[in-house]
This record gives C-alpha cells, sequence and structure tokens, in this order.
C-alpha cells in the first residue's frame, strides 16, 4: 500500500466515539483511516498538534451568502472565507436576499453561475417556498437543492413573499410526495407588532414568543396531517420546546435548530441603538437564553448554525424599528458557542455533535460531519484555551458590522482543512448537490 498525502494527530481528536488521541490519516481526498496517536505512518506531510483539537470541519446549513443581486452586502469569496476562517467546511445557502431569489431552476442556474470559481469551502443550496411556486419544487430537488426553505411571516425582503397556512399544506404535501424537507422561519404574523418606537424593549415586545410558539404549532401539525419532515430554523424563544417535544413524541418528523446569537447574548445586554443585535425572531432574555441551553443539552434542539445574514453597515441605522435585521456571524459561531459550552460543562465533542454531525445529517450531506474512514478529510485544528479578542474590521465578512465585536471569546482556528488540503487563498471548494 502506497502512503498517505496526510496525517494529523491530536490527542484531543473528536471523533463520533468521543475525544480520542488518534493520527488521522488522509488520501485521496478522504479520511483514509484512525490510527493510534504515535503510529508510525508513511506520510508526504505529518502534523502533530499534541494538545490543540482536531475537530471535522462545521456544517453550516444556514448561511445568507446574498449573491448574486446584493453581493454587496455579502458574497461566496468572502462568506466562504469567513466560513473556513472560522472552521466551517460546508455551507448551506439560504434561498433568499440573492437576487433572484433561488425560487425556480432558471434562477438556481444564475446563482450556480455566480458562485462558481469562488468557493473556499463546499457549499450546497436550499430552495425556496413562495406562493405560486409548487409547480417548482421538484425540478429544483431534481437540479441538486438539498431542501425548501418558506416563512410564515414577511420575510423581509418583498421578492420572497411568506405562505400562507393553506399554501403551506400544498407546499409540504408536495415535498412529502418525493421525501424532501421543509425549513420553515416560523413566527405567526398574527402575533407580531409593529415597534412602537426605536428601542430594543419595543423590538422585541412586537415580536413575542408565543409568535414562534403558535408558529411552530402549526407547523407540526401540517407536518403530522402531511407527512412531510420539517425543520424549526432559528429557534429564539424557549416557548416553542414543549411544542417540539410533544410533536416529536407524537412521531412527527420535525427538527429543530438554534443559533449562537441566541446562545450567548442576552436582550438584557443588547446596546441602545447598536442594531448589530437586530435579528428575527429576536435575542431574548437571559432566563430564555438558559432554557434554550437546557433544550440543546436535552435534543429537542439539535443543531447551532449561524443564521448569518448580513447588510451593509449603511442597513443598520440606530434605530431597532428601522435597521436591517440579520447578525453577521460566520466567522465567529465556533468560538462563541465553545466560549458558553464550557462554562455550562460542555464538551467539544458536544459542540461538534450540535455544529456539525447533526446539521450535515439533517439537510442529509453524505460524507461529512465526522472525522470516521470515508468520509470527507474536512479537518479543523482548533486552539480551546486561547483568548480570542473580536475586531470585525479583522473578520473576512464583506461588512464588519457583527455584534461580537469588541468581545473576547475563548478558542480560535489554526488551520482548515478542506477534502485533505489546507484552505490557502485559493478557491477549492465544491458544489454539494443533493439527490439529481
Ligand atoms: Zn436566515
Amino acid at each position: 500500500m502506497t502512503g498517505f498525502e496526510l496525517v494529523v494527530r491530536s490527542r484531543r481528536t473528536v471523533t463520533p466515539e468521543g475525544e480520542r488521541a488518534v493520527a488521522v490519516a488522509v488520501r485521496g481526498e478522504k479520511i483514509a483511516g484512525l490510527h493510534d496517536y504515535d503510529a508510525l505512518l508513511d506520510t508526504a506531510e505529518d502534523i502533530d498538534l499534541r494538545d490543540l483539537a482536531l475537530l471535522p470541519g462545521l456544517v453550516d446549513t444556514h448561511v445568507h451568502v446574498n449573491e448574486p443581486g446584493r453581493t454587496h452586502w455579502e458574497g461566496f469569496d468572502s462568506a466562504t472565507r469567513a466560513a473556513a476562517a472560522g472552521g466551517v467546511t460546508t455551507i448551506l445557502d439560504m434561498p433568499l436576499n440573492s437576487l433572484p431569489p433561488t425560487v425556480t431552476v432558471a434562477a438556481f442556474e444564475e446563482k450556480l453561475r455566480a458562485a462558481g470559481g469562488q468557493c473556499h469551502v463546499d457549499v450546497g443550496f436550499w430552495g425556496g417556498a413562495v406562493p405560486g411556486n409548487v409547480k417548482d419544487l421538484a425540478p429544483l430537488r431534481a437540479r441538486g437543492v438539498h431542501g425548501f426553505k418558506c416563512f410564515m411571516s414577511p420575510s423581509g425582503v418583498e421578492e420572497f413573499p411568506p405562505l400562507a397556512p393553506a399554501e403551506l399544506r400544498r407546499a409540504l404535501k408536495e415535498i412529502a410526495g418525493f421525501g424532501g424537507v421543509m425549513v420553515v422561519h416560523a413566527e405567526d404574523p398574527a402575533l407580531l407588532g409593529e415597534p412602537g418606537g426605536p428601542t430594543y424593549r419595543e423590538f422585541l415586545e412586537s415580536r413575542p414568543g408565543a409568535s414562534e410558539r403558535s408558529a411552530v404549532r402549526q407547523v407540526v401539525e401540517l407536518a403530522g396531517e402531511t407527512g412531510a419532515r420539517v425543520h424549526i430554523l432559528h429557534v429564539s424563544s424557549a416557548d416553542c420546546l414543549d411544542v417540539l417535544e410533544a410533536a416529536r413524541a407524537d412521531g412527527v418528523a420535525v427538527t429543530a435548530e438554534t443559533c449562537p446569537h441566541y446562545l450567548t447574548l442576552t436582550a438584557e445586554q443588547v446596546p441602545e441603538g447598536e442594531t448589530a443585535y437586530k435579528c428575527c425572531p429576536p435575542i431574548r432574555s437571559e432566563d430564555n437564553r438558559d432554557l434554550l441551553w437546557d433544550g440543546l443539552g436535552r435534543g429537542v434542539l439539535s443543531c447551532v448554525v449561524s443564521d448569518h445574514s448580513p447588510s451593509t453597515a449603511e442597513l443598520k441605522v440606530p434605530d431597532f424599528a428601522a435597521a436591517w435585521g440579520g447578525i453577521a456571524s460566520l466567522q465567529l459561531g465556533l468560538a462563541a458557542i465553545w466560549t458558553e459550552a464550557v462554562g455550562r460543562g460542555y464538551g467539544l465533542p458536544d459542540v461538534v455533535r450540535w455544529m456539525s454531525a447533526n446539521p450535515a445529517s439533517i439537510a442529509e450531506i453524505s460524507g461529512k460531519g465526522a472525522i470516521k474512514p470515508g468520509n470527507d478529510a474536512d479537518l479543523v485544528a482548533f486552539d480551546p484555551y486561547v483568548d480570542n479578542f473580536v475586531d470585525a474590521s479583522l473578520l473576512h465578512h464583506k461588512n464588519p458590522v457583527t455584534p461580537y465585536h469588541g468581545r473576547t471569546l475563548r478558542g480560535a482556528v489554526l488551520t482548515t482543512w478542506l477534502r485533505g488540503r489546507p484552505v490557502d487563498g485559493v478557491p477549492h471548494g465544491r458544489f454539494l448537490l443533493g439527490e439529481q
């Protein structure tokens, strides 16, 4: 047998069996085998991380890249550089904020053309479900989207309208017919208001947890009725947890995610006028945050993904009623979550489950999400001990706006390998097209 191209050794390699002292051997873009940490191996390159951690590349299934059409907000080059720098080796792009939104095969082709040759990590895509495009869902699936996203309340951009309950039912029926998944922005518009003024308190009051809870109830009911698999995006209110648990106990195929900002930031800390913190649904109270951690620990929430949704600084006016709602954090999610997880007694295997294995499984991305033989050699050398001061202007995000600016996080990514080669400024990312 010929030698390996790369061996990476770490006493803290996170494998599906937990943290182990292992040497990961790579051949032909894949993980060829896991060996004893100090095994003698014939390899072109041999890297020993000692007590630094080796993680599988993270899989972030909730990223708004915004190209084509709003490339000044973010684009494939900047987004995927940021991803790699943050330990993310696979992103799934959301169908909106780009123009056109990914709601037809023609629009999807435009996006693929725009992204081509620019991706520093592997990239897959969600399609969009909007009023009137039920007929486009099967063709989009055939062309390779991993599933479909819809809104129940206004999305923030007029070209991507929400589905009314009857439309959601029709779309779910269609998706159930071919075994796909619908990912849902679940806020009930009937329970949303307009902010009474520019403060954070007024914004928060306009989007109560009851709105999320009501929407999640409707989604799981329709999922149960149609047999469709559903995934609830960015759960911010702990009021949803018991609804999710009950639905799962009833056999409904429902999963749910939350985001680093809901798990690390709180409404109490939001400085007045600092609309880098504005997102929908909103960051809620400290007590609510603790309950979300509890839901994550119990597996009611199974994924932590960024919902990276940047805009230009000009749209982040210091008025919570008027500012663009979206938080930029793609490069920072791992460090933000690790910082908070350590204090709550969680380990790297938990973080990897939430940020790599489970998102890969929910979006049906094969060959990713775990350090195991046969998988792509997507690897991240992570220093879990170091202080990491965040200066927004030094991030690869196109616009230097993030609520983590000025914070000191714990942990930093040292090297990211995509299919066995270090991400080095030359775009080697590929498209991950689903079932075709
Ligand atoms: Zn989003």
